[in-house]
């Protein structure tokens, strides 16, 4: 095994001591404990990475901070005898074990026990002993205890545990419903009766299951006594009772299954993938479906804006834009240039040929900001057009990006290594500018300035996004998401009060952040939890996956596509037990059953393919660990998938229309 001691010690001081905890001896703990050797052989090197790992039975070791919070918060002490509840991996007790005189770990799941215990005697630990049972009830034989860890959530805190602390002694424990997390506890013993209780934060833990936890089905054990009707069911039994059997997508009686979304003012479609064929045509048939018979008049999807909008110049029988690149030429061209998205703009434009009123027509936008320089050739053109003097200004402004719009990726490199300096002023000042003569601009025609206006904020977000993007992590993707929420309200602002919109974009932008790992550790939002926040009960998230097939996908960025095939899905993944489900096509309403909704939060790993597709590493490229009935209103389920067909790239067709967007 290579040394991990620079990457731990690394680890101690930027993800825990910087974060503000200070216990010596939990620091010199996490310092001293081989952390790779807690994880499956082949991921030592994402040991030191600052979440949380799966470790089978869809369980997770912990983030390496929380386990130096909660033991900080513990009061371990040399001498200390303690108790934790969820071995896991066994890696907080080994940590623990270094710490204190003695500790008893106890363990729910046999083989994690096993694999725990083998794993703290091999990290040089030998004051640890692991115990397989319920740890609700704690471990009289040793009791009375210093300190009590408890590494996952509970419906409330167990008496059991409570009574086997000693005096002055303290227990820590995630407590709550688990919607949102849990929250952090810790309980001092005062006397004989009585207690403290102080609140650490927010944490979000899987559940504790056991007599004084919540019950195998999600309920309260407590009151699980009660005949209930779903004792004694495993979750993809539960699951297939829920699930609404789904017709062919093509079947006219697909769509009007999600009728119940129909009053929303925001339906968001996800994906499981960017190049897989059931989901686009579910997608629009359900977008259809939304349009013709429920009004919908905004169709928004994770595409640039100024290659939306030729298609939408097409949908909405406007004229054609003189020197236009084609849309949709640059990787990853099928996500939009393929079959489903060409009939989509085909139905678009003839749904729109009979309606009359010019605002009940049905547009198609973009959310996405990656072609800045389309952006920017727009921008320029409409003012060629309305006002040639500011256009020769906006010209100059945008001169300072022009040797970075070729290729935006290489812009905050240079910005940031101070040979250029950046060119932010300018596009803030050239979109003041264009919003500042709203009224005269509006007055020649609404929505060649909405094109305008959205393309001036494309080049301003886009601007922000490639100079932070340089840094990686949560900053350039939230400057993404907020870019495609706020364009989301500026469409539902310009399409009139009762405007609604249809969604589509990735799961992982779909599916509120808050409920996967993107949000809970790294601190990323997206457009599907900006849009629960703004509009409450108002937006839909709906998601999408697949338990096997094909899917159109490159190896690398940039790559050719390729039609690759989908590994079956993991044990431990939700994917498993929606095919375990035996439904081969469903919809899962997550606000109907309640007993499955909580079985379901127990967190699971979900996969995410996106226009990447690598199969040799999918654990680590493409699964993330997730609350499937918190990320998503709605689940959309297709066992075996294929790819989508991309158009030819000399595709041609008679007699179209010179706003035909999908020709050379
Ligand atoms: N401390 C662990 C993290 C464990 S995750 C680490 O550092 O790796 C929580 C663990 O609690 C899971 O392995 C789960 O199986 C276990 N668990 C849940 N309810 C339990 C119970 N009632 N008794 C014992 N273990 C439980």
């Amino acid at each position: 095994m290579p040394d991990m001691t620079d990457a731990r010690n690394r680890m101690v001081d930027v993800q825990i001591a910087r974060r503000g905890v200070r216990d010596e001896h939990v620091l010199d703990a996490m310092r001293t404990v081989p952390r790779e050797a807690f994880v499956a052989p082949g991921y030592e090197e994402f040991a030191y990475e600052d979440g949380p790992l799966p470790i089978g039975h869809g369980q997770t070791i912990s983030q390496p901070y929380i386990v130096a919070l909660m033991v900080e918060a513990a009061g371990v002490r040399p001498g200390d005898r303690v108790l934790e509840i969820g071995a896991g991996s066994g890696y907080a007790a080994a940590v623990m074990g270094e710490i204190a005189a003695h500790v008893h770990a106890i363990e729910r799941h046999e083989p994690l026990a096993r694999m725990a215990e083998a794993r703290i005697a091999a990290a040089g630990v030998d004051n640890v002993e692991v115990h397989v049972g319920d740890g609700t009830l704690g471990w009289p034989e040793a009791a009375p205890f210093d300190a009590i860890v408890v590494a996952a959530g509970g419906p409330s805190v167990p008496a059991a545990l409570k009574g086997q602390l000693k005096q002055g002694g303290r227990l820590v424990i995630p407590v709550g419903e688990a919607e949102f997390g849990q929250s952090l506890r810790r309980i001092t013993r005062t006397g004989p009766d009585s207690w403290d209780e102080e609140a650490i934060g927010a944490v979000r833990f899987v559940p504790l299951i056991g007599a004084q936890g919540w019950a195998e089905d999600g309920r309260r054990a407590a009151s699980s006594h009660v005949p209930g009707q779903n004792s004694g069911k495993t979750l993809p039994q539960m699951v297939a009772d829920a699930a609404e059997p789904l017709p062919d997508t093509e079947d006219p009686s697909f769509a009007p299954f999600f009728d119940r979304y129909a009053d929303r003012r925001v339906v968001l479609l996800g994906e499981a993938s960017h190049g897989t064929s059931q989901f686009y045509r579910a997608r629009a048939a359900i977008t259809r479906h939304l349009v013709e018979t429920h009004g919908f008049t905004i169709v928004a999807v994770e595409a640039d804006w100024p290659d939306a909008a030729a298609v939408n110049r097409f949908v909405m029988h406007q004229a054609a834009r003189e020197f236009e690149d084609p849309a949709f030429t640059r990787f990853p061209t099928w996500m939009w240039r393929n079959t489903v998205i060409e009939g989509l703009a085909d139905w678009l434009r003839v749904h729109n040929g009979t309606v009359a009123d010019p605002d009940r027509r049905a547009g198609f936008y973009g959310l996405d900001i990656y072609n800045m320089r389309g952006s920017i050739a727009a921008v320029l053109d409409y003012l060629d057009e309305v006002d040639p003097e500011a256009a020769r200004i906006a010209r100059e402004r945008y001169g300072c990006l022009t040797p970075w719009q070729r290729d935006p990726a290489t812009y905050g490199r240079a910005v940031l290594s101070n040979r250029y300096r950046d060119c932010e002023d300018e596009v803030v000042a050239q979109l003041r500018d264009l919003l500042e003569r709203r009224l005269h601009y509006e007055a020649q025609d609404g929505a060649s300035f909405l094109d305008a206006a959205q393309n001036a904020r494309l080049v301003r977000s886009a601007e922000q996004y490639y100079r932070v993007m340089y840094y990686g992590g949560a900053e350039s993707w939230n400057l993404r998401d907020s870019h495609m929420f706020e364009t989301l309200e500026h469409l539902l602002q310009a399409r009139g009060p009762d405007a609604k919109a249809v969604v589509w974009a990735h799961n992982s932008h779909i599916g509120d952040a808050r409920a996967t790992e993107m949000g809970a550790v790294r601190g990323e939002h997206n457009i599907g939890q900006l849009c629960r926040e703004r509009f409450g009960d108002d937006a839909a998230l709906i998601g999408f996956g697949t338990h096997t097939g094909t899917v159109a996908a490159a190896t690398d960025w940039g790559g050719d596509m390729e039609v690759k095939r989908v590994r079956p899905s993991r044990e431990d993944s939700y994917e498993r037990v929606c095919h375990d489900s035996g439904v081969p096509r469903f919809l899962l309403d997550m606000t109907r059953d309640e007993a499955l909704r909580r079985r379901l939060m127990e967190q699971r790993l979900e996969r995410f393919i996106g226009v990447i597709y690598r199969p040799e590493t999918e654990l680590m490229s493409h699964y993330a660990d997730a609350a499937l009935p918190q990320q998503f209103d709605g689940w959309v389920w297709f066992d075996e998938t294929g790819a989508i067909t991309p158009l030819p790239p000399d595709h041609r067709r008679e007699g179209v229309p010179d706003t035909w967007p999908f020709g050379v």
